[in-house]
C-alpha cells in the first residue's frame, strides 16, 4: 500500500494495519477501526477509537465508499434499486433482489461501460471510468447499513453497470475483500460475475483459485447475430466464448451459467435452439433465459415466445430456465434509473 492518502475501503484488513502502524498507532486499533468500516461508518462515528486516531484517519485518509442518494422500493416484491453517489459526484444505481434464499445484491464495477451491447442503457456514454474495489465493496456496506446494520447481504451477482472483466485488478480484489472472514464474510460460492464475454480474462479468471460462478452474456450461439447486437462478439466467436467456459468449468469444478435475453425476431427461432443446444455439448452449464429488458430508445424489444423457446431447449437437453424478473414496477433495465437522474441534473443546470 503506497498512496499517501488512501481509500480506507480499498484496503485489505493487513494493509489498513501496516497503514496504521507506519502513523504510529498499535496494531489492534486497525481491526476496531476495520469494523467500524464494514458498516458504514466515519471515523468521526468511530466511538470505541481514541480522538487522536479518528482525527488522523480524517486527515490522512478519505472512506472511498459510495453514499445512497435515492431508494425505490417494489410493493410487488420487495426488490429495492438504490441510486448512490461517490465522492466524486458520479452517480451509480444498485438493485437489492429479495429471495427466499437470501438478499442478492447486484453492483456495479464501472461508472458507464465501453461494451457497447445494443440493448443496455450503461453504454450510452461509454465507460467514464473503473470503480475501485473500496466502491464496489462500498455498495454493499451501505445497503447492509440501509437494512439494519448487520450483514443482510448474502448474495452478490456483479451485474450492474460495466464490465466486471475490464476492470479486471479491481474487480479481483473485491470479490476478495468481500469474501474474506475479516469483512463482510460473503462465501464466494454466493458471488456470480457476469461478462459479455472477455475470453483472455475469462481465462485468467479460472487460475485465479476462487469458487465464484461465471455467468457469460451469450444472448445468441450464432456468431452473425451475435454480432449485431454485441460488440464483442466481432473479437471473439462464439465458439471461443464457450471453449474459455469449458476451461473454466474444468478448473473450477463450477458449471457455468448462460444469460440469454430473448428478443424478438433475433434469437428465439428453432435455428437458435439448435445452435444453443450445439455450442453448450457436454458442457456442465444452465441457461437463463429472460424476456429483454431493453433500455430507452433501442430499437429491440421482447420475445413472446419464452416458454416455447424454453421448450425448444428441453427437448434438446439444455438444461434452462426463465429467470425471474423482480422489479419491473420501478424501473426497468439496468441503468435506466442513473440516465433518469443524470438527465434531472442536466435540466437543472442554466444554460
Ligand atoms: S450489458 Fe454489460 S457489458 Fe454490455 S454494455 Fe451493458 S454493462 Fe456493458
Amino acid at each position: 500500500m503506497t498512496a499517501a492518502s488512501p481509500a480506507l475501503l480499498d484496503l485489505t484488513l493487513p494493509e489498513l494495519t501496516e497503514w496504521m502502524v507506519g502513523l504510529g498507532f498499535p496494531k489492534f486499533r486497525a481491526g476496531q477501526v476495520y469494523t467500524w468500516l464494514m458498516k458504514g461508518k466515519r471515523p468521526g462515528e468511530m466511538n470505541n477509537v481514541p480522538l487522536a486516531l479518528r482525527e488522523a484517519l480524517a486527515q490522512n485518509a478519505h472512506v472511498g465508499g459510495v453514499t445512497i442518494c435515492e431508494t425505490l422500493e417494489s410493493p410487488k416484491d420487495g426488490t429495492r434499486k438504490y441510486l448512490y453517489e461517490l465522492e466524486d459526484g458520479n452517480i451509480l444505481e444498485g438493485v437489492l433482489l429479495r429471495y427466499h434464499h437470501g438478499n442478492t445484491l447486484c453492483v456495479s464495477t464501472q461508472v458507464g461501460c465501453r461494451m457497447g451491447c445494443a440493448f443496455c442503457a450503461s453504454t450510452g456514454d461509454g465507460l467514464i471510468r473503473n470503480l475501485t474495489p473500496g466502491e464496489i465493496l462500498g455498495q454493499v456496506i451501505a445497503v447492509n447499513a440501509d437494512l439494519g446494520g448487520g450483514r443482510s447481504i448474502t448474495n452478490l451477482v456483479l451485474m450492474g453497470s460495466g464490465e466486471p472483466l475490464d476492470n479486471y485488478d479491481n474487480t479481483l480484489k473485491f470479490i476478495r475483500l468481500a469474501s474474506c472472514g475479516d469483512g463482510l464474510g460473503i462465501s464466494q460460492r454466493n458471488i456470480s460475475l457476469s461478462t459479455c464475454g472477455l475470453v483472455e480474462r475469462i481465462d485468467q479468471l479460472a487460475q485465479e483459485g476462487l469458487h465464484i460462478t461465471l455467468c457469460i452474456s451469450l444472448h445468441s450461439a450464432l456468431d452473425e447475430k451475435r454480432r449485431q447486437i454485441m460488440p464483442i462478439a466481432r473479437k471473439w466467436t462464439v465458439a471461443q466464448t464457450v471453449n474459455a467456459a469449458r476451461a473454466y468449468a474444468q478448473a473450477t469444478g463450477r458449471r457455468v451459467i448462460f444469460e440469454y435475453a430473448l428478443t424478438n425476431g433475433i434469437n428465439d427461432t428453432c435455428q437458435d435452439a439448435d445452435a444453443l443446444a450445439t455450442a453448450l455439448k457436454g458442457l456442465p452449464s444452465h441457461v437463463n433465459v429472460i424476456p429483454l429488458n431493453a433500455a430507452d430508445g433501442s430499437t429491440l424489444s421482447a420475445s413472446e415466445h419464452v416458454e416455447a423457446f424454453l421448450k425448444m431447449l428441453e427437448d434438446r437437453g439444455v438444461s434452462a430456465t426463465r429467470r425471474r424478473t423482480l422489479g419491473e414496477d420501478i424501473e426497468g433495465a439496468c441503468g435506466q434509473l442513473r440516465r433518469r437522474r443524470l438527465q434531472e441534473r442536466a435540466e437543472k443546470i442554466p444554460e
